[in-house]
């Protein structure tokens, strides 16, 4: 049975944690990044093609190579202590958290969890999770972390410290909300899953590809909504599968829990790394 542990007290250590760990770790990749975003989109802006100084490629491969070392450190630490943890990533309000909140009720007893909850600002998602019985660490990132628009593999690092590792087998990992940063980086998960609602429209696939293409599976939420939409179901499968033909797909409605036997039966196949 999972270890319930409330983040209230949490809080203080991850933020002493984050100062401790290093300013110059921290801060500066994070203002790097910070400058690396800006810098990208001002390439962007100038129609001129794609051309990138060697320093800020250097940069940008500096804080890549950096996160892929300690997203490794991480899935090694993992995989030492028999925990899969899944990366599930959405724009914000498509319904990671009311589909965590299903799943945690649905596991509880059969199978140990953690959740380590990212968001910008504010515990309200991460209160929503308690009483489940199963660990939660809420990682803020404006809380030593820059106000990062995702989660990187340092600071899951860092809320790896406050889960019991040994007295779980499934960690979920809540990014920020958000379709563009967190498909960048590899936070250290087996299995990276995404919720598209269909309230997001169905040319979400085509627009931000590199979210789409980097899951295994895109759960389709707000089902329960659709004769009240103009959403067009097979269109936007086809744009799914002209993006990642191999990505799974389940249509579930968070709110009337219509089609979440289908999630919970891919989680259980996935329940390995
Ligand atoms: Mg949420």
């Amino acid at each position: 049975m999972g270890r319930f542990h409330r983040h209230d007290d949490g809080t203080e250590h991850e933020h002493e944690h984050a100062h401790d760990d290093g300013p110059e770790h921290g801060h500066v990749r994070h203002d790097e990044h910070a400058q690396a975003h800006s810098q990208a989109g001002r390439d962007l802006g100038d129609m001129s093609g794609y051309r990138t100084a060697p320093e800020r490629v250097q940069v940008l491969e500096r804080i890549f190579g950096e996160n892929d070392r300690c997203a490794r450190a991480n899935r090694d630490l993992l995989d030492a202590k028999g925990v899969v943890a899944v990366n599930m990533m959405s724009s914000p309000g498509a319904g990671k958290t009311s589909l965590l909140e299903h799943t945690l009720a649905h596991l509880s007893g059969q199978v140990r969890v953690a959740v380590i909850e990212g968001d910008i600002e504010t515990s309200i998602d991460a209160d929503r999770l308690s009483g489940y019985g199963a660990q939660v660490v809420l990682l803020n990132t404006s809380d030593g972390f820059g106000g990062e628009c995702h989660l990187d593999a340092p600071m899951v690092s860092s809320a790896l410290e406050q889960v019991d590792l040994s007295a779980i087998d499934l960690l979920f990992v809540e990014n920020v909300g958000n379709l563009v940063c967190p498909a960048e980086f590899d936070v250290g998960a087996h299995h990276r899953i995404m919720v598209s609602a269909i309230t997001e429209g169905e040319e979400k696939p085509l627009k931000y590809p590199v979210m789409f293409r980097s899951v295994d599976l895109v759960v389709i939420n707000k089902m329960d909504l659709l004769p009240h939409l103009d959403f067009d179901l097979a269109l936007f499968e086809r744009n799914l599968a002209a993006v990642n033909p191999a990505a799974d797909v389940v249509k579930v409605s968070a709110r009337s829990r219509e089609g979440l036997d289908a999630w919970f039966r891919w989680l259980e196949d996935h329940l390995r790394p």
